[in-house]
């Protein structure tokens, strides 16, 4: 029979190491389980194409929304919980192929940082359902210095009446 004391020493790097582990697993948790629980569909009838965007931060093929014409006065929402994200009146072409905005309504979205594709980009997603929405870029031809890079496959725009 080993003895506790020979058991500790025997054992104590792997002790520490599970320890270590789960102590990390436990701050990173929190954030991880929110993030994924944010993220849900709400609209039943997003498309292949939406949701691969919207929750695995895919990207649509530049110039191939129709949203990058729209030039009418009015709101961009959210194509999955519906929320206003854009006014019309941040809108302009940036020549990019994706419809642009230089800011989004107040509280719209919540911010990451993406690392993928070895770049460091600031990911934005819409703060009440969290699925993922666009890039944000310093532009320094906006008046706000920023460009927010949207995919329009995200986005359902309602003209004001
Ligand atoms: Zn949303």
């Amino acid at each position: 029979m080993i003895g506790y004391n020979k058991f500790m020493r025997k054992n104590r790097r792997k002790l520490l190491e599970l320890f270590g582990l789960s102590f990390l697993s436990v701050i990173l948790l929190p954030y991880n389980f929110l993030y994924s629980v944010a993220k849900k569909i709400i609209n039943p009838n997003l498309t292949k194409e939406q949701k691969k965007i919207m929750f695995k931060e895919s990207t649509e093929k530049p110039f191939s929304s129709p949203l990058n014409a729209e030039n009418r006065n009015g709101f961009f929402h959210c194509a999955n919980c519906g929320a206003k994200l854009f006014s019309s009146n941040a809108k302009f072409d940036s020549g990019t192929g994706w419809p642009s905005f230089t800011e989004s309504l107040p509280g719209a979205f919540k911010t990451k940082i993406d690392y993928s594709f070895g770049m460091k980009r600031v990911e934005y997603h819409c703060a009440k359902c969290g699925v993922h929405h666009g890039h944000v870029f310093v532009d320094g031809s906006t008046t706000t210095q920023k460009r927010f890079c949207s995919n329009g496959l995200c986005l359902i725009f309602k003209p004001e009446s």
